[in-house]
């Protein structure tokens, strides 16, 4: 495995290999991996001759009252668990080369990124669309690898690389969760032993405003929404619940009836555990 931290060594590395028709798999993360990111990785390492993994706390994702400055960082970590995945190159890249002083161009996904994560963080999807569409300009990948667990940025990448006719195929991966139910997130080094097992609330949550619309044929999102609000309020106190949404998958749009709904449904929600804001979500499927 080699780490390669200029932009134009990577490009030539990936060119080389489709060349000479290698396929290319590549995984965006911010680093301080675990097993979500390792899984990914895996699938990755499974469908293609090459796996590219970034390594990169993207600036422009953050707004300036977020935690940029703090988000756990330990690349001689990530390198081991790289490597013991299977990565062939980690592309670790300085902010600057990315985002220089004169840069100039974004890429926004209009509508999908100003509802749910983004009302709450505007502008954060502009952040995160313009260093994918850099990264896969560098890379080149057959395949991008994105996990479930941020469902809106896997929407809005899917709609991004279609609107901008990249050649890639998109593949989501499941999202990985401790025992308890509690989605793996780097962030969850902010969070105490107690936060950890109370923050599990979230997916009991979820899993029962997933049980609500599977069984019926008619229910209102409210009463759906409320009930999990009732849930989380009685078994975690010291959770502060920013939103939950349920809203079309593809589109994102809210859903009125989700137990008439036909298709796949996003029950998404995001909250604080003091200063730790959580987000995770479910799908549920309607036939
Ligand atoms: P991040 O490092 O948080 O930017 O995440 C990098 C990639 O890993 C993104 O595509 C995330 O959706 C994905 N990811 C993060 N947490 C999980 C998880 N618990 N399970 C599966 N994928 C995840």
């Amino acid at each position: 495995m080699k780490v390669i931290k200029e932009i134009s060594a990577i490009q030539n590395i990936c060119l080389y290999f489709k060349r000479l028709g290698k396929t290319i798999g590549f995984v965006p993360t911010m680093g301080f991996l675990h097993e979500g990111h390792i899984s990914l990785i895996l699938k990755a390492r499974d469908e293609n001759d090459i796996v590219v993994t970034s390594i990169f706390v993207n600036p422009i994702q953050f707004l300036p009252n977020e935690d940029f400055e703090k988000y756990p960082r330990d690349f001689l970590r990530d390198y081991h668990l790289c490597k013991s995945a299977g990565v062939d190159y980690i592309f670790y890249p300085e902010p600057e080369d990315i985002f220089p002083n004169d840069y100039k161009t974004f890429i926004e996904v209009k509508n999908l990124s100003d509802v749910l994560e983004g009302k709450y963080r505007p502008g954060h999807f502009r952040g995160v669309t313009t260093v994918v569409a850099k990264f896969m300009n560098i890379i080149m990948p057959d395949k991008l690898y994105l996990g479930q667990k941020d469902a809106q940025q896997a929407v809005i990448l899917k709609k991004m690389s279609k609107d901008l006719n990249y050649p890639t195929e998109i593949r989501i991966g499941k999202t990985i969760r401790e025992d308890s139910g509690l989605a793996l997130s780097s962030r969850n080094t902010y969070l105490s032993d107690e936060e950890k097992i109370e923050a599990s609330v979230l997916y009991k949550a979820l899993e029962l405003g997933a049980k609500l619309i599977s069984k019926s044929h008619s229910i209102s999102s409210e009463e759906v929404i409320d009930k999990m609000k009732s849930f989380i309020k009685e078994k975690s106190p010291n959770c502060e619940l920013q939103y939950i949404a349920i809203t079309d998958n593809e589109n994102l749009s809210e859903i009125a009836d989700p137990g008439n709904f036909k298709g796949e449904i996003l029950i998404s929600l995001a909250a604080f555990f003091r200063m730790t804001r959580l987000i995770d979500n479910i799908v549920v499927t309607k036939t």
